[in-house]
């Protein structure tokens, strides 16, 4: 059994459907992201695993419970929001002790709480400060404690990184993070930026129009991408249109170049169009394309990101994009050279849906 059960969820509001049967096991202690473009219906999910949407369809469950006759402040989980949601008159110290007295625990037993709470997201020497003192990092901080205080069986997370700048935004993740995994906590995070669900999660989910399109871990998701839309919202990402030369050798072609694939290209027949994925890090410039898989083609932009070059090239039609490791003696190619990048045949990904 897993801790937290999600069933043919549905969800509509009025005639329109927003999630479609959304099915999704997490086990205890598990980091699962919910990752998706704006609208895709992270949120709804989200809310109603925390009982403030019901569910059109589906059920859900939390230790083996079902939850659907419980109010949210019967759920026992805790939520953190975008927007930092703190009391602005109370102190760091009564915000994160409110739940605690709301549920009748003494005054001692409070104290001893909240400095165990402040203790793990290092803001012990903050506790009689007010909201507007904080910067938003650190009132974000505070509503993570807020929400951990009563030991809820499940930490919801909605986009809580979002208003803050990128810098404390990378900071505050892997504290997140590390508090998560310090308590052991089943954890759902909501956001739609992939490098952050793939930098801190178990597994991800990757919501597509109200449906999970593909769920797994980082690794598998970034590498093996399930779909079309996947592969493309993952990542930065070459999608190629080849033509099928021979099926029996799985031998396609990209403009007028010909590349034998590692993996069977299926029912197809010659003439047939493929669409193929390959991750502008997986080549590398070479001399010759000689004994190896490579494309050639033209420079038509070079652009210096920091630590990699970025550099498109049209082969025939299609322009592909690579990247370069910045490194001392690089000499990254002009517009207008001719270069070949030589890479893997598994590099390239037949994307079939
Ligand atoms: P975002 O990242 O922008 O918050 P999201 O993926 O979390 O997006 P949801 O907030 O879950 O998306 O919304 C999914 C869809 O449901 C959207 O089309 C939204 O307009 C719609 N929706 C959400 N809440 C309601 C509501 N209370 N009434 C009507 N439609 C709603």
């Amino acid at each position: 059994m897993s801790f937290l059960e999600l069933a043919g969820i549905q969800k509509s509001f009025g005639p329109v459907q927003v999630v479609h049967d959304f099915d999704m096991t997490i086990e205890k202690g598990e980091f699962v992201s919910f990752l998706g473009p704006s609208g895709c219906g992270k949120t709804t999910v989200l809310r109603m695993i925390a009982g403030f949407e019901t569910p059109s369809g589906g059920t859900i469950k939390i230790n083996g419970k079902n939850q659907e006759s419980l109010k949210p402040n019967q759920r026992n989980i805790g939520m953190v929001f975008q927007a930092y949601a703190l009391f602005p008159n109370m102190t760091v110290h009564d915000n994160v002790a409110f739940g605690l007295k709301i549920a009748g625990m003494n005054k001692a037993a409070v104290d001893a709480r909240v400095k165990e709470m402040l203790g793990l997201i290092h803001l012990g020497h903050l506790a009689d400060r007010f909201p507007y003192q904080m910067s938003g990092g650190q009132q974000q901080r505070v509503a993570l404690a807020r929400a951990l205080a009563p030991k809820p069986q499940v930490l919801l997370l909605d986009e809580p990184l979002s208003a803050l700048d990128a810098k404390i935004r990378v900071s505050l993740r892997e504290e997140i993070r590390m508090i998560q995994q310090q308590l052991g906590i089943t954890t759902v995070f909501v956001t739609h930026d992939q490098e952050e669900a793939l930098s801190i999660s178990d597994r991800i989910v990757v919501m597509n129009s109200g449906r999970a399109d593909q769920i797994g871990t980082p690794f598998d998701i970034y590498n093996k991408p399930a779909t079309r839309f996947v592969a493309s919202f993952v990542g930065t990402l070459n999608l190629i249109e080849a033509t099928v030369v021979d099926p029996a050798s799985n031998r396609i072609s990209i403009g007028d170049q010909a590349i034998t694939l590692r993996e069977p290209l299926g029912p197809v027949k010659a003439g047939d169009t493929v669409s193929l994925a390959l991750r502008p890090e997986a080549g590398s410039i070479a001399e010759s394309a000689k004994g190896d898989t490579a494309l050639t083609g033209q420079v038509v932009s070079s652009n210096f990101l920091g630590s990699v070059i970025r550099t498109r090239m049209k082969v025939g039609d299609p322009v592909i994009s690579f990247d370069m490791f910045n490194a001392p003696g690089l000499s990254p190619p002009a517009v207008g050279d001719v270069v070949t990048l030589r890479f893997t045949a598994s590099d390239l990904l037949i994307i079939r849906e």
